[in-house]
């Protein structure tokens, strides 16, 4: 074999080694064998039925339950599974607030709408989302119903969330504000709906940046609950929850590390601002 051939042949078997590598990545995350977890409580009010990749957040009222963000395809049997495992019952499910319209967490709305007549909410720049081209993963497109706007509330039974419009990562992101209880104490938690830098343009990066700086103004947040338990750290959190004895503190009532996280996403947004800019001119 001649040098060029040779050259030919080896970047050939690279990018067949590199695309085997991807696919099996998403085949890992879509699977949901590899992906199942057992479901476990974090607060008095919150559990995780979640995978391990993408989360889902159950939170309790004395009115029903809120069920954020609903997996897809075969890992949303992990909630379903799950919630019943916790010993609550789907049909409970007054509402699914979905964090924004990407396949890993609306794929199984639609499937609560169907199954357990759960009201869908996001919103409304998501809901749009909804009607054109997916753009990940195709996905059981929701019945369209509650659209959620900045700045206003829900209350369900004693629960009250407050909802903010925090877009960027796409044109709708949906935060949400709610307390959690550690035995009966009462802790300030937010749920930023979309962290991830995979999008473009310098506008919608200035919109995520604004959304940050946002995030950044509300005061006494004490617990992050974020969408993918890589962003906060749900599993390690866990586990010194299960061993944590009395008089310790609540390892997810971690307020530097909620500050911490926001500033690494806003130096991050701000690098991407500069490169975005680079490309439009
Ligand atoms: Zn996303």
């Amino acid at each position: 074999m001649n040098y060029l051939s040779r050259k030919t042949v080896f970047f050939v078997v690279v990018l067949l080694l590199s695309y085997g590598v991807r696919s099996q990545e998403l085949s890992e995350r879509d699977n949901p064998e590899v992906q199942r977890i057992v479901p476990f409580q974090v607060f008095d009010n919150l559990y995780y039925v979640g995978a391990r990749w993408v989360s889902a957040w159950l939170l309790v009222s004395d009115q029903g339950l809120i069920l954020f963000d609903s997996l897809y395809g075969d890992l949303t049997d992990i909630a379903i599974d799950g919630i019943r495992e916790l010993g609550f019952d789907p049909d409970d499910i007054r509402y699914v607030i979905v964090s924004h319209a990407h396949y890993d967490h609306i794929g199984g709305a639609r499937r609560f709408q169907e199954e357990f007549g759960s009201v869908v909410m996001m919103t409304e720049a998501d809901w749009n989302m909804t009607t054109e081209p997916a753009e990940y993963q195709e996905y059981p497109i929701p019945i369209r119903h509650l659209s959620v706007s900045d700045g206003s509330t829900l209350n369900l039974g004693r629960t009250r969330l407050r909802f903010m419009q925090t877009p960027g990562h796409t044109p709708g992101v949906l935060s949400t504000r709610f307390t959690v209880y550690d035995n009966g104490y009462p802790h300030d938690a937010v749920l930023f709906g979309g962290a991830g830098l995979n999008f473009s343009g310098v506008e919608r990066t200035e919109m995520y940046i604004n959304s940050i700086e946002r995030l950044m103004q509300l005061e006494n947040i004490e617990v992050n609950i974020p969408n993918h338990p890589d962003s906060g750290e749900i599993f390690e959190r866990y586990e010194i929850l299960q061993e944590r004895e009395d008089g310790d503190l609540h390892p997810f009532v971690d307020p530097e590390s909620w500050d911490a996280w926001l500033d690494i996403l806003m130096r991050n947004a701000l690098g991407k601002l500069e490169r975005e800019r680079e490309a439009a001119n």
